[in-house]
């Protein structure tokens, strides 16, 4: 009988991850995520949150969740199917189907358990499932969840998008159904999916469209309302419209909106809705009053394009390169996954929170800075922060 170490490969992985510098290093954010916080000790500005509106400290979040422990308890005592479907998480849903202007909206514990639970049933043998190629993680998580075939898509590419759907309609015997996915924003380089080309050519395939819009909503459209709203879609131009609470709504939680007929069947078929217990009171509370706040106060959405169009272009102007951003996700381009750490690191020393994006998450020569603006950075801050960036970048040799 071979002698094993049984847990033996948990320190041997994590040293290999270590001897290449590909290890997490935590950094330990002390009090509340707001643009000028305290990391690990040092007073910083934060720019590399998702916290896009500052709304995780607006007063109004914070008031909700508190009054809703009062009121409903610390916890909701189990899955919503069972006995965990408080009139919270009700009003939740009906506010935020209200926002996005669809029929209706389901809300799950978080975005990954949204995509985990609800593609795999959209799609199953027999069906197909096709992809940006750069589409994030719990997309792929979802599709690796399904019995369906799949198929990739040069990234934003509709021309690939038709080519692939193309060799699709030829497969013998005739797929059941088609589902295209893509981000709506992309979390690496700050673009936006052309989801108003794609819908039509979905449309002439009879595809089905599922778009995560996690950087997206509160970010594009009418008031924050979404990628939908940015391109002045039709509703069922886009049949399944993913998010998340735990980005520009600052709190946590995923939801998708669409139909009727989408809601009561992810009510029932969505493992991950199913079988884990339902949000707690102060979180349903809190994202209720975010949109609360989406809906009666738009200057947080026009500050964060404000900053959002001013960095960009003080970083450009610097002669640093932001790469394809068209949202407040701006990469600053360094190369090598090398200069990128020591990049951040400076930036770090200078008071400047933003980390380095590297292989194997970005190709070997386009490691970059990801800065990610937030409406209440003041252009003080950012004038600092392009600071930081000018002293590095020379110090790096880039400008
Ligand atoms: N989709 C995208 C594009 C994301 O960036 C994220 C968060 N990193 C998620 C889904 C998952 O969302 P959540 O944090 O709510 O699980």
């Amino acid at each position: 009988m071979v002698r094993r170490d049984p847990v033996g490969f948990l320190r041997e992985e994590y040293e290999q991850l270590v001897d290449k510098e590909l290890d997490w290093k935590l950094r330990v954010l002390e009090g509340p995520s707001t643009p000028r916080c305290v990391v690990d000790g040092k007073k910083v500005l934060m720019l590399c949150s998702n916290n896009y509106l500052s709304l995780s400290n607006h007063s109004a979040l914070k008031k909700a969740a508190i009054d809703a422990v009062r009121t409903h308890g610390a916890g909701s005592g189990s899955v919503r199917p069972i006995a965990g479907n408080m009139d919270l998480h009700m009003e939740l849903e009906r506010r935020l189907a209200r926002f996005k202007g669809a029929e209706g909206s389901l809300v799950y514990q978080t975005g990954f358990a949204a995509n985990a639970g609800l593609i795999p049933q959209l799609a199953d043998a027999g069906d197909i499932i096709v992809s940006d190629e750069l589409n994030h993680g719990s997309i792929i998580d979802g599709v690796r969840l399904s019995k369906a075939d799949r198929a990739v898509y040069r990234h934003c590419d509709v021309e690939d998008l038709r080519v692939v759907l193309k060799k699709v309609e030829e497969h013998v015997p005739a797929y059941r159904r088609i589902l295209i996915i893509t981000d709506g924003v992309f979390s690496m380089d700050g673009d936006i999916a052309p989801v108003d080309k794609i819908a039509p050519v979905a449309h002439d395939h009879g595809a089905m469209v599922y778009v995560d819009d996690a950087h997206g909503e509160g970010v594009l459209g009418d008031g924050g309302r979404g990628i939908v709203s940015h391109f002045r879609l039709k509703r069922d131009d886009v049949h399944v419209e993913m998010g998340t609470f735990s980005k520009a709504f600052g709190v946590v939680g995923g939801h998708v909106s669409g139909t009727r007929d989408l809601v009561n069947f992810g009510y029932n078929k969505s493992r991950t809705w199913l079988l884990s217990g339902s949000h707690p009171p102060a979180v349903v509370a809190a994202c209720i009053a975010a949109i609360d706040v989406l809906e009666t106060e738009p200057k947080h959405v026009r500050n964060l394009w404000s900053n959002t169009d001013y960095f960009r272009k003080g970083i450009r102007d610097l002669g640093l390169d932001t790469g394809k951003s068209q949202t407040p996700i701006i990469p600053v381009m360094v190369g090598d996954s090398g200069a990128a750490k020591s990049f951040s690191s400076r930036l770090f020393e200078l008071g400047v929170f933003a980390l380095p994006i590297v292989f194997p998450m970005v190709s070997k020569d386009k490691a970059r800075i990801r800065t990610i603006m937030n409406a209440a950075l003041t252009k003080k801050d950012l004038d600092e922060a392009l600071g930081a960036f000018e002293k590095v970048g020379k110090e790096l040799k880039l400008i």
